[in-house]
């Protein structure tokens, strides 16, 4: 039972087999999957009855925004090709300006989570529909939150109304994602199927599309890395991180996510590595916690032990395993682990200092896992 006297929240390790009880809330979207499907955006656009579409890139693919744009026809009605991470609002009311000058009636937006968080922004805003086209496997596409910036601070809120009306993942456009973003972005990915496999709501069906998830980028990100334009590899990847991101949306996130929220907030590290980094650790800690969660881990890894065995697939492919290789400073452990134990989330061990120091200092050096 939770100890009220303690920094910490624990909760059953819930979808343990779905032997409990369960609530499932599902959202509503339409996914078209596969191989060249970007040819069936007219089609999409036609379907939600969008006349007049505002594609939405990054700078840096605003090639491909104008490429798939052509194929919308009259349907294109302007490219805003300015998306930024951490989705900052004055880029958001820039958008907004062309959309309302140009009677934009829908947004397609073409990216990664920042171009997703865009279109999210501007259909939360406006309540027009939106397509996403995800170009990495950060999921953002599935989840009905939305972080936003002003003036470097950063807000997060969820809302139903978040979720994209329709996301084409078309396996070609994650081709030139590079092999080690993909696996990184991949390893990321994992880290929520993870924590969903112990959320306090898991529920049966969470429950099979993490270890699905977990399976499919296990056995696509390796072959990524030796053959980068593999098809089969890169569906398996972005199959998996599309069930990877429906757990995010659908569950809540534990210690993992907590301990990568306040690591890289506290030292700039970059997000998908500090995930990487992280994850084995905080598995090895809520392991004894989380058994029939571990179990499903380790058998969608093909290991013997769950925490070892993303251990050993960050290694494989060749991510950093230590937070000093990253960036964080030695002597700000114990800083790290007092603010990793303030307002933690719901997790199915205790959240103490002593431990997590212990687990922050064995990521620090890059050990393998420990159970304490
Ligand atoms: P990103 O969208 O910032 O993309 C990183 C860079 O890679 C960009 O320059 C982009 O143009 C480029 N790129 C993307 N796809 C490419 C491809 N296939 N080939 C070549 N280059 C490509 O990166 P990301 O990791 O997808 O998204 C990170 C952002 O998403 C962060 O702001 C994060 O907070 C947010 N996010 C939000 C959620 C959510 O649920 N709200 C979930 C995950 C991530």
């Amino acid at each position: 039972m939770p100890d009220a006297g303690r920094a910490s929240i624990a909760v059953a390790a819930a979808g343990d087999g779905g032997q409990g009880a369960f609530a499932y809330c599902s959202q509503q979207y339409r996914v078209v999957f596969g191989a060249g499907t970007s040819a069936r955006l007219g089609e999409e656009t036609e379907r939600l009855g969008i006349k007049r579409a505002l594609v939405l890139t990054t700078s840096e693919q605003q090639d491909l925004g104008r490429q798939l744009g052509a194929g919308l026809g009259d349907r294109l009605a302007g490219l805003f090709a300015g998306a930024r991470m951490h989705t900052p609002v004055e880029v958001t009311n820039e958008a907004l300006g062309i959309v309302e000058s140009h009677d934009i009636d829908g947004l397609v937006a073409i990216g990664g989570g920042s171009t997703v968080g865009l279109g999210k922004a501007l259909s939360l805003r406006t309540g027009l529909p939106h397509i996403a086209m995800p170009t990495t496997y950060a999921g953002s596409e599935m989840t009905p939150i939305l972080g936003e910036t002003t003036n470097g601070i950063k807000t997060t809120q969820h809302s139903q109304d978040l979720v994209p009306d329709t996301v084409i993942y078309d396996v070609d456009l994650t081709v030139s994602l590079p092999p080690h973003i993909s696996a990184a972005s991949g390893l990321n990915a994992i880290a929520h199927a993870v924590e969903a496999l112990y959320a306090p709501d898991a529920n049966p069906l969470t429950s099979l599309m993490a270890e699905e998830g977990i399976a499919a980028l296990a056995r696509a990100l390796p072959r990524i890395m030796t053959a980068p334009a593999d098809p089969g590899a890169r569906r398996d990847a972005l199959y998996g991180a599309w069930l990877c991101g429906v757990c995010l949306g659908a569950v809540g996130m534990s210690l993992h996510h907590k301990l990568c929220h306040v690591l890289g907030g506290m030292f700039d590290l970059p997000h998908a590595e500090t995930h990487a980094i992280v994850l084995p650790h905080a598995a090895a800690y809520n392991a004894a916690a989380a058994p029939e969660a571990m179990t499903r881990v380790a058998r969608a890894l093909h290991s013997a032990n769950a925490p070892q065995g993303l251990f050993d697939l960050a290694r494989q492919l060749a991510l950093p395993r230590a937070l000093s290789d990253i960036g964080m400073p030695e002597g700000a452990i114990a800083r790290a682990a007092e603010m990793a134990v303030r307002n933690p989330y719901a997790n199915p061990r205790l959240v103490d200092r002593a431990p997590i120091e212990q687990l922050i200092a064995a990521a620090w050096r890059g050990d393998a896992p420990v159970q304490h």
